[in-house]
């Protein structure tokens, strides 16, 4: 784009058009007055369903509570990156116990699960050489990728047969080694599961690095909370690269990679996103301490999480809504277009219910949709009401 007097606007101008403009809208909820899965809009408390705090953790007091403690310890920031004096004790101790948590040698902090990708794939994978992916990897591990310089070939969505032709013809045209297979464990706007134990098997066939980015299976998969590898039964040597958001389910911010002792010391070495970047405020990593302690405490909340969620795709079969395969907390309503998508969540938000419409480039064009997600912060009555909201703001278009 070049720089024209009306340039951004008409480009603006086009996206409202679409009805692709995005607009941030404020949460004025206080913590004093949290009522777990509720949010405050305009003045107005709205039961939330467009969150990602799968178990209800991001506005638990005890959590905050660990991290005003650890802010009059240690201060709000860090001052450096973690090579130079900004590493901490709360740092030190979080690495172990994800390490611990996931059953892996070692684990690396990083600031956010999109840096974490950017960083792992790019030290990994050297230009010109091929990665294999799903078409519907989060945007983190298609722009790791490009930064990468390495060619990446795409498959068909949650397709494992797709995956291993484009692998051998990849093999069969492609000088340079096929370095990773790189997979969403729980896919993002879909809800859906990677066919992780066939990956695994193509990934070694390969000899190429398997990185699973399990940002919204952590926490909430598996009978412990260790996610889409708990609940495949796989373990680090068939998913040698884990990478674990700390935003989503652990109610918290920040990321890692957990990984062999060799891989993650590497990755100190060349991960540049972990290297030239201001080290994570010690109370975060205090408060994902105390969130860790807390998913693991608390059990009741993934089974009450898959209780909500088998609550939800029953009352919503019997009102006749369309459902996707995902058997997660995330159950997106297709609707197709934009526009529909928008309408449908405004008639949402009129009846005191908060679910964001998700749109192209987010998801493919022609299937803009509502994502509904689950938390073990909402109670039945909550999910049943929803559903009911839900039917009519569909149907009620439909006239
Ligand atoms: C949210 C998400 C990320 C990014 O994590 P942040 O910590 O929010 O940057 C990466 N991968 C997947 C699959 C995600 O859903």
């Amino acid at each position: 784009m070049q720089r024209e007097p009306d340039a951004l606007r008409a480009a603006l101008a086009e996206l409202g058009q679409r009805s692709l403009l995005r607009r941030r809208v404020v949460d004025e909820a206080e913590l004093a007055n949290a009522v777990g899965g509720h949010a405050m809009r305009a003045g107005r408390d709205v039961l939330n369903f467009c969150s990602n705090d799968y178990l209800g953790l991001a506005r638990l007091p005890e959590i905050a509570a660990a991290m005003a403690t650890a802010a009059k310890h240690w201060g709000a920031g860090t001052g450096a990156s973690h090579y130079v004096s900004g590493h901490g004790p709360e740092h030190q101790a979080l690495e172990r116990e994800l390490a611990e948590f996931t059953h892996r040698d070692a684990a690396l902090l990083f600031s956010t699960g999109y840096m974490a990708n950017l960083g792992a794939v790019a030290a990994l994978v050297a230009r010109g050489e091929n990665t294999l992916q799903d078409e519907l990897n989060h945007a983190s591990l298609i722009d790791a990728t490009r930064l990468s310089g390495a060619k990446s070939w795409r498959y068909t969505h949650g397709d494992a047969e797709a995956a291993a032709a484009q692998a051998a013809v990849c093999q069969s045209s492609s000088s340079q080694p096929l370095a990773l297979v790189a997979t969403d464990g729980v896919f993002s706007m879909d809800g859906d599961l990677a066919p992780l134990p066939q990956l695994a098997k193509l990934a070694v066939a390969a000899r190429s690095w398997l990185l699973v980015d399990d940002a919204h299976g952590l926490g909430v998969l598996g009978k412990t909370g260790r996610g889409s590898c708990e609940h495949f039964g796989l373990d680090s040597e068939q998913v040698p690269i884990l990478v674990g958001t700390l935003g989503k389910a652990f109610g918290s911010f920040g990321a890692f990679v957990a990984g062999s002792a060799d891989l993650i010391d590497y990755l100190q070495q060349r991960a540049r996103t972990a290297i030239y970047t201001t080290a994570l405020p010690q109370p975060v990593a205090a408060a994902t301490r105390a969130a860790l302690r807390v998913a693991q405490r608390d059990a009741w909340r993934r089974e009450k999480l898959q209780e909500l969620t088998a609550l939800f795709r029953d009352r919503a079969a019997v009102l006749g809504l369309h459902l996707a395969s995902s058997l997660t907390p995330i159950q997106p309503i297709i609707l197709g277009e934009a526009a529909r998508a928008l309408q449908v969540s405004a008639a949402l938000l009129a009846a005191g219910f908060w679910v964001s419409a998700i749109r192209p480039p987010t998801v493919p064009q022609g299937t803009a949709r509502l994502r509904v997600t689950l938390s073990a912060a909402h109670e039945r009555a909550d999910v049943e009401a929803l559903v009911e909201a839900l039917a009519q703001a569909v149907q009620s278009r439909l006239e």
